[in-house]
């Protein structure tokens, strides 16, 4: 670099504002956390970071920066190697970024300091390829590919619901999905349910899925779970699991899952599907937002109770209500966008239109509310019909 690059590069440090890694960690540390941009090239990124930092390097920063925040009073903390940082603040400043500051020294002086630093899962060769329409997705990249690779994702059904999301799952990245389903593939699951085909009908659902799913991704580890969902299994089967999605339309399975996963903390990605209608909805089971029961405390007689053999779907129906979970698991693990926590999303295919309507966590709710008084699991089926486990309604899963 030349005489004049230092001079300007000087005239800049004195104009831009710099804190020390002191001041950045005690900031990141704090409630109000600011966005964090490391401004190197993705290789050094792919070295080591500061802990929650997003990579933006500095030649992309004017293009990028507005995605990942359009708020110019955001508090915004950058670092790079010695003579970015203080460009990039400056281009941010002259942007109309109002809380820009760098940190002085960079991740170098972040470790001489003795503090964390963090790493990306590396890709292999094969994953770059096989990912490569995700790489170059700003809000995916290498980085939120590495995390949906080690994800690992519950589907409860390998029906009409399960079908489409394990499909684009597995087709995604997602390291490790689990399908739990104990019933074989019927001639009338194949309307709708396109995990299975023609020659498998009277074979158990999940070893029709295992191999479909690992047809399509031989990395993914599809995990089959061949059993009902009792009060005696269900905690130790979501255990491995960081997500449960719900494909099923029993009641009993539904109660039996919220509650699990209440007492587990793992978010469920819902949905649920009746003739032309369908609903999603994340229930967080975090106190962040409802769980089912916030919703419906007590699950309806069950003569009340519609199976989805009763009622009838639309077989095109399931497929929109599925990716639609599907893509909310993805956003999870990604952590990027607005996920439907707090919020129903009901589809109608007839007038095809979308609505949103907003749903609260109820401080009263049995097993998720301020004083539970559900604090152990529930198995329904015995409880209200006295009926036995193998005999649930054979469409159990959509
Ligand atoms: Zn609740």
């Amino acid at each position: 670099m030349g005489a004049a690059f230092d001079t300007l590069l000087e005239k800049v440090k004195g104009e831009v504002p710099c804190v020390s890694v002191d001041a950045a960690r005690a900031r990141l540390n704090n409630g109000a956390t600011p966005l964090l941009i490391d401004v190197r090239e993705r290789e050094a990124f792919a070295e080591g970071y500061i802990p929650g930092a997003e990579n933006i390097p500095r030649g992309f920063l004017e293009l990028q920066i507005e995605g990942v925040s359009n708020d110019r009073s955001r508090a915004i903390l950058l670092y790079g190697d010695d003579s970015q940082s203080a460009l990039a603040t400056r281009d941010l400043v002259n942007m109309g970024y109002k809380n820009v500051s760098y940190i002085d020294g960079g991740l170098g002086a972040w470790k001489d300091a003795g503090y964390e630093t963090a790493k990306d899962r590396p890709l292999t060769k094969a994953e770059t390829f096989r990912y490569a329409r995700h790489l170059i997705v700003p809000e995916v990249g290498e980085r939120g590919q590495g995390k949906l690779l080690d994800a690992r994702v519950l589907l409860i059904g390998a029906g009409g619901l399960g079908s489409p999301a394990a499909y684009y799952l597995a087709a995604a990245g997602v390291g490790t999905v689990g399908i739990v389903d104990a019933d074989v593939v019927d001639v009338s699951n194949l309307q709708r349910q396109i995990l299975h085909g023609t020659s498998d009908v009277g074979r158990p659902k999940v070893v029709s899925a295992y191999e479909k799913l690992k047809d399509m991704n031989p990395a993914c580890n599809v995990v089959p779970h061949q059993i009902y969902l009792t009060s005696d299994n269900v905690m130790e089967v979501i255990e491995p699991y960081d997500i449960v999605v719900n494909g099923c339309d029993n009641f009993p399975t539904r109660y039996l899952i919220n509650d699990a996963c209440v007492f587990s903390g793992k978010p469920i990605v819902d949905g649920s599907i009746f003739r032309f209608d369908g609903q999603v909805t994340i229930f967080p089971c975090d106190k962040e937002g409802p769980c089912y029961r916030c919703l419906y405390p007590e699950p309806p007689p069950a003569e009340m109770a519609p199976s989805c053999a009763e009622a009838g779907v639309l077989g095109v129906l399931p497929g929109t209500v599925g990716l639609i979970q599907a893509t909310e698991v993805v956003k999870l693990i990604l952590g990027a966008g607005d996920p439907l926590i707090g919020r129903l999303l009901m589809f109608d295919a007839l007038q095809m239109s979308f609505k949103n309507f907003k749903i609260r966590r109820d401080v009263n709710c049995p097993v998720c509310g301020d004083n539970p008084e559900i604090t152990e699991l529930i198995d329904y089926v015995a409880f209200c019909s006295g009926v036995n486990l193998s005999e649930l309604p054979k469409e159990a899963a959509g």
